[in-house]
């Protein structure tokens, strides 16, 4: 069984913790710090065996040199050459073996244009999405197009619908009040919303999601949806879902 348990960071950042049973070698997804992760691996007594980058950016990035330093680990990323020290660099179609497991590698522009996700097949599915996809909203766009995002969240979203997202930011609440705004009428955001103001309360990760719940909930995904639509006019052009989408990231950008 592959357990992943978030190790917070930074002032919103989540780093991925992965292990195969009591197995002493882990994994961990964007290590911006490696502060507490060394610490947390000291305290169990594990061995990194394995890093994977989800993109460039430093709070994702920064712990790299620290923990190559001391463990030596496999470190699989984007072909980016702005990333130092990966051993493996991935793309669009490739898979790799992490702790006994394939994952499927998916190129997901638009936050940056390296950005990629890591897809695990099994009994839930896990992706590890970086700051593609989140809980109740999706990243900014630093580098790439909206038509990019879009395209990018359209991938993610034809993954399995039970399918465990562990997105890398505690952003959830704030994506939800601007899903309440863009999604006035849908139940289940004002359902999510409640859960995740008292999941914050109790200072719980509101992650990982479930692809299925994004897809009622998430106004990212729901550009075809006609209540969306009619929301997003009033802010901008909605004559196709790609024009909704490019409104709702500019409005979410202003809110
Ligand atoms: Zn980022
Ligand atoms: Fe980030």
């Amino acid at each position: 069984m592959l357990s992943v348990t978030p190790i917070p960071a930074l002032s919103d950042n989540y780093i991925w913790l992965l292990r195969q049973d009591t197995s002493p070698g882990v994994c961990v997804v964007d290590p911006g710090d490696a502060e507490p992760v060394i610490q947390l691996l000291e305290q169990k007594n594990l061995n990194l065996e394995t890093i994977l980058i989800t993109h460039h950016h430093g709070d994702h990035t920064a712990g790299l040199p620290a923990l190559i330093e001391r463990y030596s680990p496999h470190v699989i990323g984007p072909d980016n050459p702005d990333i130092q020290g990966l051993t493996q660099r991935v793309g669009d179609g490739d898979s790799c073996q992490v702790m006994g497991r394939r994952f499927d590698v998916y190129a997901v522009p638009g936050h940056t244009l390296d950005h990629i996700a890591f897809f695990t097949p099994g009994i839930p599915p896990l992706l590890f999405c970086g700051d593609t996809l989140f809980a109740g909203g999706c990243g900014r766009l630093f580098e790439g197009s909206p038509e990019q995002m879009h395209q990018s969240l359209k991938t993610l979203a034809a993954l399995p619908d039970d399918t465990l997202i562990y997105a890398a930011h505690e952003y959830t609440l704030a994506n939800f009040a601007f899903a309440r705004a863009a999604d006035p009428h849908n139940a289940e955001v004002t359902a999510a919303l409640a859960e995740v103001q008292r999941a914050r309360e109790l200072d719980r990760p509101t992650l990982p999601s479930v692809l299925s719940r994004e897809k009622l909930t998430n106004p990212f995904l729901r550009c075809a949806d006609p209540d969306v639509r009619a929301t997003a006019a009033e802010h901008g052009d909605t004559t196709t879902d790609q024009a909704t989408f490019t409104t709702l990231r500019a409005w979410k950008d202003r809110f």
